[in-house]
């Protein structure tokens, strides 16, 4: 790929990079070249700015920096934490949802997320990018697959390819009279703006089909000056933006750093659409909250930060069962109100459903409330 010629700027892979840059300390550079020997490592200038390198906990180099704690894998954990091998019925392609498939065409990314949950599918030493043949193996399972309503490029991450062959692939996706919407996964707008160029926007502008972008942050950090203006780029050509995010510990596991960065993405006319429990991958148990932890957080969320701001909280099911909304429930049973009985349109009497409902303060409410 051409991908070291397009690149805006130097990206730092090797730990003895991120310790001549401050970013790591000389004792742990021969571990992490162990974690950097299994799993890919990449930090882009625009990212690395972000570090402080005096900051022993920052938020950014948290989720870019690898550490000895990577070397570490949890039961429970796996290689495909999501099960996309069980729904892949061509290369490239994951078919789990009847309406939607996953198209993978690239296995890079302009940065390592140390809690990737495709680590062991990406990065150097995979192939970079579908084969010609794989390539048109997939379009042709689009095409015979009318059920097919939206196709999801991700990988890999698509805005790695070069403006010309993106739109190539959007011409082909476009061309499909059943494809209605095609959508992008990205982190490229965060860590590599100056690729957002006017010729990548006007790649993925494509007759036939309308164009979503979905951008991945989990820090207000992320969006710099230059982030915003990659992002308005593509809002103000007509693309709309979704965010998402992954929940991890250290990072934005606390009500405040969540609040700002919903605002932050709203602010960038970015509607937030997921937060993602952190996934099972391998050496990331580190990263990870637990379940209970999310939940609160969403409940504060909610009494913080207007609807335009709410994410839904995801779990992706392990073994390829899909996504679930685990947000707090606020909703219950109430099985303290049954007096009040009502009739079916049988005329035979049944007790009415009476429900515990919690407000974003926490104060519960019966619903209906009694007369
Ligand atoms: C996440 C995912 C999607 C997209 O799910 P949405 O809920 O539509 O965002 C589609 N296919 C697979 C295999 C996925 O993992
Ligand atoms: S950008 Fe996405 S695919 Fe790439 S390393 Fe990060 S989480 Fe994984």
């Amino acid at each position: 790929m051409s991908r070291n010629r397009v690149e805006a700027s130097a990206t730092l892979r090797e730990p003895a990079e991120l310790v001549a840059r401050g970013l790591a300390p000389e004792r742990h550079r021969v571990e992490l070249e162990k974690v950097a020997a299994r799993y890919a490592v990449a930090v882009t200038e625009d990212i690395a700015a972000l570090i402080d390198p005096e900051d022993p906990e920052d938020p950014i180099a948290r989720q870019f920096i690898p550490s000895a704690e990577e070397l570490v894998s949890e039961p429970g954990e796996h290689a495909d934490p999501i099960g996309d091998h069980a729904h892949s019925p061509v290369a490239g392609i994951v078919h789990r949802y009847p309406d939607r498939v996953l198209f993978k065409l690239v296995h890079v990314c302009a940065v390592y997320c140390r809690f990737c949950f495709r680590r062991e599918m990406v990065g150097p030493g995979k192939a970079t990018a579908l084969s010609p043949a794989a390539y048109r193996d997939g379009l042709d399972y689009i095409r015979a697959h009318s059920e097919v309503w939206e196709v999801i490029l991700t990988g890999g991450d698509p805005l790695m390819l070069s403006p010309r062959r993106l739109a190539e692939v959007m011409a082909d996706l476009a061309a499909i009279d059943h494809v209605k919407v095609i959508r992008l996964h990205t982190r490229v707008p965060v860590a590599d703006p100056a690729r957002v160029t006017d010729q990548m926007v006007a790649a993925l502008k494509v007759e036939g089909a309308a164009i979503w972008v979905a951008l991945h942050a989990n820090h207000a950090r992320e969006l710099t000056g230059n982030a915003r203006a990659a992002c308005a780029r593509l809002v103000d050509a007509g693309i709309p933006l979704v965010s998402q995010s992954v929940l991890l510990r250290g990072v934005n596991d606390d009500a405040a750093t969540l609040e700002a960065l919903m605002r932050a993405f709203v602010e960038c006319r970015i509607k937030p659409y997921y937060l993602h429990h952190g996934d099972l991958a391998p050496g990331t148990s580190h990263l990870r909250t637990t379940l209970v932890q999310g939940q609160e957080l969403m409940r504060v969320l909610r009494g913080r930060v207007s609807g335009l701001c709410q994410p839904d909280y995801v779990l992706d099911i392990p073994g390829g069962y899909g996504k679930v909304p685990v947000g707090p429930n606020y909703l219950s049973p109430s099985n303290s109100g049954s007096a009040a009985n009502s009739f079916s349109t049988q005329g035979e009497p049944v007790p009415e459903l009476r429900y515990r409902v919690v407000d974003y303060c926490g104060d519960v409410h019966i619903y209906p409330p009694r007369q």
